[in-house]
């Protein structure tokens, strides 16, 4: 059960209990019906607020998470205990990949529930059909590395079939790619062309400040990996929602 930063503050205790059941019920069935691989996928949200940086795979539980979205975060650190406690008694090879913060075509464009690539995405597309100021949520500041959904899914397939480590990896692009928000609210802007006005709500979080992660795991494994350009990555996904508005999820 996923959710963007203001879905997770409303919600913590359905994303604590709903992501216990769903590690519990798939790990545990997968190990009774004798599934030999099983890749879970985490967030960046599982490692501690407080910490150094650049964040790297060892470090996911030397401290509490983001008072945001604790709920979220803790559930998710169960899988890797899950994890690793499978290996140590029937010495299963199930792992997780830690994604930096996604988007792409068919996400879930909810406003209210989305992240916040998918949130701008659906927001500057209605902004310029309606004329009207698009509302940024948050000051803009906030630093995240973005990942295109069709670059993860190109490194998960790779971690199912090559990665045999019950340690998590990391999936992101590199700490030089880290953005601002405003950097991602230009990208959408562009895409779509958008002349209007842009409206920062301040009065709204910023969430986790930053929470750069390393991809030096992932680049010993793959030095040659190839992602793909933002820019090029967002006007797709732009044109995407515009492509199949009426049958978005949102
Ligand atoms: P996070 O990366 O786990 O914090 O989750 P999000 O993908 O929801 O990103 C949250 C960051 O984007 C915060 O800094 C917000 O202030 C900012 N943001 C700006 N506009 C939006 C929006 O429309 N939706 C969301 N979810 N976040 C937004």
């Amino acid at each position: 059960m996923v959710g963007g930063l203001y879905k997770n503050m409303r919600q913590n205790l359905d994303f604590w209990r709903d992501n216990v059941h769903i590690n519990d019920n798939v790990l545990y069935m997968s190990q009774e019906f004798g599934v030999v691989k099983v890749v879970s996928c985490l967030s960046t949200c599982v490692f501690p607020d407080k910490t150094t940086y650049p964040i790297d795979e060892t470090m996911m539980h030397n401290g509490a998470p983001h008072e945001s979205n604790y709920g979220y975060a803790y559930a998710k650190r169960m899988i890797d205990v899950h994890n690793r406690a499978c290996f140590q008694q029937y010495g299963l090879r199930y792992t997780a990949v830690i994604p930096t913060n996604i988007f792409g075509p068919h996400d879930n464009f909810n406003i209210e529930d989305c992240h916040v690539m998918p949130g701008l995405v659906h927001k500057t597309y209605l902004a310029k059909k309606e004329g009207k100021p698009l509302q940024v949520w948050g000051s803009g500041r906030a630093l995240r590395q973005f990942i295109y959904s069709v670059d993860l899914a190109r490194l998960f397939v790779w971690v199912l079939r090559e990665y045999d480590e019950v340690e998590p990896i990391i999936g992101s692009v590199g700490e030089e790619d880290e953005l601002t928000i405003k950097d991602a609210v230009d990208a959408v802007v562009e895409g779509f062309g958008f002349k209007g006005e842009v409206i920062y709500d301040t009065s709204k979080s910023d969430g986790q400040i930053k929470k750069t992660a390393s991809n030096a795991k992932l680049r010993k494994y793959l030095p040659d990996f190839k992602f793909t350009p933002f820019i090029a990555a967002v006007k797709e996904t732009c044109d995407w929602l515009a492509a199949n508005y009426d049958i978005v999820r949102k």
